[in-house]
């Protein structure tokens, strides 16, 4: 039976019969090397590290969503919480900009895209996730008995349009990883000799050396329905009654949500068998627990920032946090877009410079904070921002005369120096009217304040909140504006 598949729901595993025979033999040989006392089945989680790696374009685009990544390796663990396998993170994530690993469309070439990849950018011990786009594939991760095709190394190719929350490539690919075939292996070429019979008769059965090699998971063809609403016939004659739950089927992701006893006894084997997989075990970890979300300080909500200048971002620090994800986006929901995505380590706050294309816009912020050995992540609250023009450089800086509050920002209830001079100092003998004015309007502070030496300070009131407040004053006939952040 050969059916056209829609080539942007692909994975790049299809093999022909050649291929299947050699994952046949590599099981047989597994079996025989196999030290069972290695088989731990003791209910503890085997822990295994995941190194991820970003390509975007030279440009710095079509990047993955790094809040993505933490949801799906999150679903990855559930979907592998029965086989016992545990992934966390390797910091950092690699992110690269280079046009050189952005596929051209053509599926045929992603073995050759994942060689470049895995040559250049690889974390030994670890599975190695490469997301690019443009790949023509959902996917593909070559078997164990491909290693020496990649130099004993391993790795798996993720394209971006297919690893969405609620996607199941990429526990599918992880199941090649560990050499799972699909379930409907042999079933999509007319001439395979490992078409496997619908029949679990023993006298008629083939199910051990034809299709995915398990007895457990029902003869599949390639078909994308769910409930299955085909009526092929395997070569026997007999209709094909698929379970569109397996993770290794093309039925609808919405659909997978499992691997069979067999697949995940046989992953098992693998991990604590095949040469290249064995390194995964090496550093078991132990730490499993998360850590709570974190909220957002400034800019406050709705906010007016402006492009061209850089404005700070501030979120409170969480116990335990490794690192934080700040993701700024436009849209929402499903047509949420990151403009611009930064895993920042040891901080607790971040600058970013919004350009002038923004402008007029409300664009939304949020913070992840996570532990590298827990993707399971919260995600703050979002809040926004309003793009705006500058105010003209004019207003803070009029004739030769500049004006810099410090420290900017300062805290609630602290104080606030101002310090004015030019080039020779000019001698302020009056009591100056100085002011700040919150963004919306509100006049929170009016003083007159003494001058010496060109400065003045003064104590904010701890009753002002967080938040950017223009400082103004008059001096002769000219006015002077600054922002300061009360943070
Ligand atoms: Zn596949």
């Amino acid at each position: 039976m050969f059916l056209n598949v829609n080539a942007t729901s692909y994975c790049g595993m299809h093999l022909i019969d050649e291929e299947a025979l050699q994952v046949y033999d590599y099981r047989e040989q597994l079996k025989l090397n196999q030290s069972s006392a290695r088989m731990n089945d003791d209910g503890q989680l085997i822990t295994i590290p995941v190194k991820v790696h970003i390509f975007g374009t030279s440009a710095g685009e079509q990047r993955y969503n790094i809040e993505s990544l933490l949801v799906q390796l999150d679903e990855l663990n559930e979907s592998y919480l029965p086989t016992g396998f545990y992934f966390y993170l390797v910091p950092d994530i690699n992110i690269v900009d280079n046009d050189m690993f952005i596929g051209d469309g053509d599926k045929d070439v992603a073995r050759k895209l994942l060689g470049n990849m895995i040559s250049r950018h690889y974390h030994y011990g670890a599975v190695n996730i490469y997301y690019t786009s443009n790949t023509g594939l959902c996917g593909m991760a070559p078997f164990p008995f491909m290693s020496d095709e990649y130099g004993g190394r391993t790795g798996v190719l993720m394209d971006i349009n297919c690893s969405k929350p609620g996607e199941m490539t990429l526990p599918h690919e992880f199941g090649h990883h560990f050499d799972l075939l699909h379930t409907f292996q042999g079933s999509d070429s007319e001439n395979s000799l490992y078409s496997e019979y619908v029949t679990r008769i023993d006298s008629l059965k083939n199910c051990t050396y034809a299709g995915d090699g398990f007895c457990d998971t029902p003869a599949d063809i390639l078909d994308y329905s769910c409930p299955y609403t085909g009526d092929a016939k395997d070569l026997r004659g007999q209709y094909y009654v698929p379970d569109v739950s397996l993770i290794m089927s093309y039925h609808a992701d919405r659909c997978q949500n499992k691997f069979s006893e067999q697949q995940i006894q046989h992953m098992r084997e693998v991990v604590f068998n095949d040469t290249a997989r064995t390194v995964y075990l090496k550093n078991q970890i132990a730490d499993f627990s998360g850590v709570e979300a974190t909220s957002l300080l400034l800019p406050t909500n709705n906010e007016e920032v402006e492009h061209s200048t850089p404005t700070v971002f501030k979120w409170d620090e969480v116990d335990g946090a490794d690192a934080y994800l700040l993701s700024i986006v436009t849209g929402s929901g499903s047509r949420e877009n990151p403009i611009y995505q930064s895993v920042i380590i040891g901080q607790t706050s971040h600058e970013y410079n919004f350009s002038n294309r923004y402008k007029g816009r409300t664009i939304g912020w949020k913070v992840t904070a996570f532990k590298w050995t827990q993707p399971n992540a919260i995600v703050s609250e979002k809040k926004y921002v309003k793009v705006v023009d500058p105010i003209p450089t004019s207003i803070y800086n009029r004739e030769s005369y500049t004006f810099n509050p410090y420290p900017n920002p300062v805290n609630p209830g602290g104080s606030v120096q101002i310090n004015l001079f030019d080039g020779e100092r000019t001698n302020i003998s009056q009591p100056i009217h100085v002011q700040l004015t919150a963004l919306n309007g509100q006049l929170v502070f009016d003083q007159l304040l003494d001058f010496s030496n060109n400065q003045a300070s003064f104590g904010l009131d701890d009753r002002i909140q967080s938040g950017i407040y223009f400082m103004s004053f008059e001096l002769g006939d000219k006015n002077y504006r600054a922002k300061i952040i009360v943070q």
